[in-house]
């Protein structure tokens, strides 16, 4: 017999035959001999309802009235389906957040759950009842029991907490899709279901999957070690798994307050390639990483930052070992990669570098917090140490540094970010062998709502990116890519170096507005915004230590004229920046060339 919690949303509860056919679904469940606690969601665009309500009230509802007013709709839904199941014959009970006591931050509309108190749920299941529990809602503390919400989307996190607290053999999250897809169906038909994706693969996944799977329940299913699975409410079809390993024992305390940051990698074993003054036009990046894929190499991070004049530079890194045939490879190519420039032709230049060292941050919690970038590099300028290279994606940042700071990185990003000796892992630890069984991409996402700030000439000293990224996280502006270049531009006797950086398209504005100000104290050259990018990302375990990766996304592009503006890496991540209107072209031929595209067209749901 096995417990389980079942979370089912809006649409899945839209009307009253819903909720029964829910209601069905749940017995059939418990007959099988299982014990059951369901989440469920307002019914149907209940909550965005009574959100237009309370605007038409006031501009600025009150937080406090507000989630009074919202946790009203899960109420609703937690009554009709108890009712439901006693008309099935099956003894139920409905709890509100208050009554089952699952406690959150006191902050209205965006609480963060604290512990889940479970007596009382276990105390129903052992009398046989089918627990169903309003999801999205909590307390700020048992004793002055004010309502709080978790923000939208949040009866996700409600599950896979909840499934958490209980120590639940499993969570099933029930929705309108048939599960999680290679990639966004409403531009490609021939987006496939996915059989399983690991909590990782998921995070990074973030911008394609949320609107399915909250990446908040994503990062508690991964803490904890929750099974996970994403099924549709309206077959029995097996849907998504999503898997984590089972993490070291975590304590339900502070549950939703997992540190920003939880692991620190490291890998000193790197050396860096870099390409200088490469024409900046399609097919660059494919043609270098298709011949070093050719020559069997592995290359780790890339970075492509942006273009200067005609030219870009590419850099990448390597286990050191094998930095003598990178090299070769980059030498043996670099003329045919030569730049028709004025005064005849330019060749891109080859620069190696060997004792070099990749430090990171990883963590889900550094999704839509501020920050967190900023204060890596802060701590890292307060230990003098100069960054050479920065690559980040969702849930982590990489920083290239000289093999000699490495180890005063490390302590000093364990004692800013608290993170004890375990979690501290070298790579090596991490990702000890090729073939991890598990396919190179799992899923390709596009995101179209990105806009891209680069600022020129910034000087190459310890604490410049800290201040940069810090100014921006004031301001509560999230970046997502952070690239910074290889060219040095020496300017009035300064190294300086270019850094580019997208950010969500609404805040681009105010960013660049802050920047230009901040900009003149600083001594940095010109901010220049690009608003017509879109960002185009394949995510997957199986990438690590498979060389030709980057090679095949970089030829799908070269082989339909797509420029590459940027690119960023993490281990299970490879991103471009491309212009705006060739993002979906790109998606498109990306999820082609790695096969992921099903025989069967997706028909997407009303
Ligand atoms: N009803 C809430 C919302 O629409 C929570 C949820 O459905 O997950 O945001
Ligand atoms: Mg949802």
């Amino acid at each position: 017999m096995a417990l389980i919690v079942q979370k089912y949303g809006g649409t899945s509860v839209g009307s009253v035959e819903r909720i029964q056919a829910v209601a069905q679904r749940v017995c059939k469940s418990v007959n099988a001999g299982n014990s059951l606690v369901v989440v469920v969601s307002a019914m149907g665009k209940t909550t965005d309802g009574l959100v237009k309500l309370a605007y038409e009230i006031s501009p600025t509802p009150n937080r406090r009235e507000m989630d009074m007013l919202l946790s009203t709709g899960e109420q609703v839904t937690i009554a009709l389906l108890s009712m439901a199941l006693q008309e099935c014959g099956q003894a139920a009970i409905s709890m509100t957040g208050a009554q089952v006591g699952i406690v959150t931050e006191a902050t209205h509309t965006k609480a963060r759950i604290l512990q889940i108190s479970t007596e009382r749920i276990q105390q129903h299941l052992q009398e046989g009842k089918v627990v169903v529990v309003a999801g999205f809602q909590g307390i700020s503390s048992t004793a002055n029991l004010e309502i709080t919400t978790l923000g939208r989307g949040g009866s996700d996190t409600s599950a896979v907490a909840l499934a958490a607290a209980l120590g639940a053999d499993y969570c099933e999250i029930y929705t309108d899709v048939p599960g999680i897809l290679t990639t966004d169906p409403r531009l490609v038909p021939e987006a496939q279901l996915m059989a399983e994706i690991t909590s990782d693969e998921m995070l990074e996944l973030a911008s394609l999957g949320a609107k399915v799977l909250h990446p908040r329940a994503v990062e508690i299913a991964r803490n904890y070690g929750v099974p996970l699975v994403v099924r549709s409410s309206w077959s029995d079809a097996p849907g998504t798994w999503v898997r984590s390993t089972r993490p070291p024992e975590r304590s339900l305390i502070n549950l939703e307050l997992a540190r920003p940051v939880d692991a620190i990698e490291f890998d000193t074993n790197q050396a860096r390639v870099a390409l200088l003054r490469v024409p900046d036009r399609p097919g660059v990046a494919a043609s270098l990483f298709g011949e070093i894929s050719r020559q069997n190499v592995d290359v780790d991070l890339i970075i492509q930052s942006i273009h200067e004049g005609n030219t870009n530079d590419i850099a990448f890194t390597v286990m050191t070992p094998i930095l003598p045939k990178a090299e070769a490879v980059a030498a043996a190519i670099a003329p045919a990669l030569s730049n028709p420039g004025e005064h005849g032709s330019d060749t891109a230049e080859v620069m190696v570098k060997s004792d070099i060292a990749k430090v990171s941050i990883a963590g889900a919690g550094m999704i839509g917090r501020p920050g967190v970038a900023a204060k890596m590099f802060a701590t890292l300028a307060e230990a003098g140490v100069n960054i050479r290279m920065i690559s980040t994606s969702e849930v982590k940042v990489s920083c290239v540094v000289d093999v000699c700071d490495c180890d005063r990185a490390v302590s000093a990003l364990s004692q800013a970010f608290e993170i004890t000796s375990s979690p501290i892992r070298s790579v090596v630890d991490i990702h000890p062998g090729k073939n991890t069984g598990k396919p190179p991409v799992r899923g390709v996402a596009l995101d179209q709502n990105q806009a891209r700030i680069a600022i020129r000439h910034v000087p190459d000293k310890p604490g410049m990116a800290a201040k940069l990224f810090g100014l921006l996280a004031e301001k509560t502006i999230s970046v997502d890519m952070i690239i910074q270049s290889q060219r040095c531009h020496i300017i009035n006797g300064v190294p300086t170096r270019d850094i580019a950086f997208t950010v969500a398209r609404m805040d681009a504005l105010a960013a660049q507005e802050m920047l230009i100000t901040a900009g003149k104290e600083y001594g940095w050259g010109e901010v220049v915004l690009d608003q017509e990018i879109s960002k185009v990302s394949i995510v997957g375990a199986g990438m690590v230590g498979q060389p030709g990766v980057a090679a095949k996304m970089f030829t799908a592009l070269a082989q339909n004229q797509i420029n590459i503006q940027m690119i960023a890496t993490s281990e299970i991540k490879i991103s471009c920046v491309v212009s705006q209107s060739e993002g979906v072209k790109a998606l498109q031929v990306i999820h082609a060339a790695f096969g992921l595209a099903g025989s069967e067209k997706f028909v997407v749901p009303a």
